[in-house]
């Protein structure tokens, strides 16, 4: 009998691709064949570690559609959602994802796959697996806590129940009391319109219930009671079978996530062993959020106050309009080092210097804060990073809030250094540092044994193969 055959198409995204490859990596390594579909630029995304993967007998295929971003009114080569110039374009953008179906049917059509694994933000990859008598599989990117609480708002619009923006309501019917407001959900929550891009955002909930089922990258024992209260309220099936980041066991497979980090591995290891365990900070905001100029200033001098040492990655995009305080990087050269561009994330949060690690909250970087144990300065910006903060504070206790409370999809600006310092201090110092680095440390360890044979995770993919292999028999 042939093996199973997995497609794998994520979004065209950092967030979104980091895991899928991960997910390919797993899936092939219990001898199911792997193809990831994406554009061309995206490729080196996923090559390098394809290619030293093979090495370990771990074979994944990768086969390209054209995108049509110059047909979109998009710069030449805007084939990844952080290289759209302007929140402008965000629809234009969702426009060119949307016309690669066809290309992607005819390709389905070819290879005739088991299962198609597929983007949330695809929707319309429902019918194109419909089409061939597949089944396709979601890929959300995000916990099953955050599905909770958005599938809870979309039913019950609690947000109709205030006045004001900045009044906090109950997301109801929860294991958890959940408080959020109104300017921490996200526009396709609060209204409808015509625009292409909230079309995809309300068409992914029906699609999702006419899918086969969900792939979570999470673990039963990190969100149990939402892993239960999700599949009371969904027909179809879900597996968690995360944290895929744990597959990367190897050096250069935790370096190099998504692109070339723009720091020398061994000069970044150096560093941090030359640091005390458990006494840097690192602070990252995923791929996509940007801070204006005067935030990054505000954030530069919360850093000096906390009087901690750091790790702090810097974006291209906002060293263009950087604004370090004066003599910041001299005053500071001893303390921290400062990474232009992209950063070895999982090599640095899993080098035991780490103490503690501030995010943006976006499901890839909470999820690997919480595999390596260190707790968390939760400042989301956009998305449903709002929701994954909650998880992290609210449920979990793992970390604190630094105070945003207002959904921005572009530039994000807005919180002090005094507020900076002390969410810094909070989770390194004292007592209260010292429960949220024990509950971490617990968590690190489940999640562990979750991916170990045997463990929930395991099991969750052993269950994934066992239902595709059964869906039925291929139809011509
Ligand atoms: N990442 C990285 N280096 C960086 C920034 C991000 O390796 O300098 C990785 C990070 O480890 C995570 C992904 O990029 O796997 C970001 O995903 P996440 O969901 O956290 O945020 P998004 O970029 O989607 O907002």
């Amino acid at each position: 009998m042939s093996p199973l055959h997995f497609f794998f198409f994520p979004m065209v995204a950092q967030g979104h691709m980091i895991p899928t490859l991960d997910m390919a990596k797993l899936v092939a390594s219990r001898g199911v064949k792997a193809t990831i579909i994406t554009t061309p630029l995206n490729e080196s995304v996923f090559s390098d570690s394809i290619e030293r993967n093979k090495h370990l007998g771990i074979e994944i295929d990768i086969r390209l559609i054209t995108f049509q971003a110059v047909e979109n009114d998009l710069p030449i080569g805007c084939e990844r959602l952080d290289l759209v110039p302007s929140p402008v374009l965000f629809n234009n953008f969702f426009k060119a994802t949307a016309m690669m179906q066809e290309p992607f049917e005819n390709l389905v059509k070819e290879c005739r796959p088991d299962c198609i694994v597929s983007d949330m933000l695809y929707p319309w990859s429902t019918d194109s697996a419909a089409k061939f008598n597949i089944p396709r599989i979601v890929f959300h990117g995000t916990g099953f806590f955050a599905l909770c609480v958005a599938e809870s708002i979309k039913r019950n619009k609690p947000f109709k129940n205030v006045s004001t923006d900045s009044e906090t309501f109950v997301v109801p019917n929860l294991p958890h009391q959940i408080r959020l407001t109104r300017t921490q959900l996200s526009p396709f929550d609060l209204e409808e319109k015509e625009a292409i891009i909230f079309k995809i955002f309300h068409e992914v909930r029906e699609a999702d219930s006419k899918s086969y089922g969900v792939i979570f990258n999470s673990f039963y024992e990190l969100e149990t009671d939402y892993f239960e209260y999700y599949t009371k309220f969904q027909d179809n099936k879900s597996w968690a079978i995360g944290p895929l980041s744990l597959c990367n066991r190897y050096i250069e497979d935790k370096a190099e996530r998504g692109m070339k980090s723009c720091i020398d591995t061994h000069e970044c290891l150096k560093w941090l062993d030359s640091k005390k365990s458990g006494s840097i900070v690192y602070i990252c905001f995923g791929s996509g959020v940007t801070f204006t100029g005067s935030q990054i200033e505000e954030l530069a001098m919360g850093i000096e106050d906390s009087g901690q040492e750091f790790i702090w990655v810097i974006r291209e995009q906002e060293n263009e309009n950087s604004c370090l305080p004066e003599g910041f990087e001299e005053r500071t050269k001893e303390k921290g080092l400062i990474i232009r561009g992209w950063a070895p994330q999982v090599l640095i949060l899993d080098h035991e210097g780490v103490g503690a690690f501030v995010t943006h909250c976006g499901w890839n970087s909470t999820l690997e804060g919480i595999s390596a144990g260190v707790p968390l300065v939760a400042w989301p910006v956009f998305a449903e990073q709002f929701l994954n903060e909650k998880l992290v504070t609210d449920v979990l206790r793992i970390g604190v809030g630094v105070g945003s409370v207002k959904w921005e999809a572009a530039a994000s600006e807005g919180v002090k250094r005094e507020e900076i310092s002390k969410a810094i201090k909070r989770v390194m110092v004292g007592e209260e540092a010292e429960g949220f680095k024990n509950r971490a440390k617990e968590y690190k360890e489940k999640a562990r044994e979750a991916i170990e044979e045997g463990g929930s995770s395991y099991n969750g993919l052993t269950n994934l193969l066992q239902d595709v292999s059964m869906f039925g028999t291929k139809i011509d």
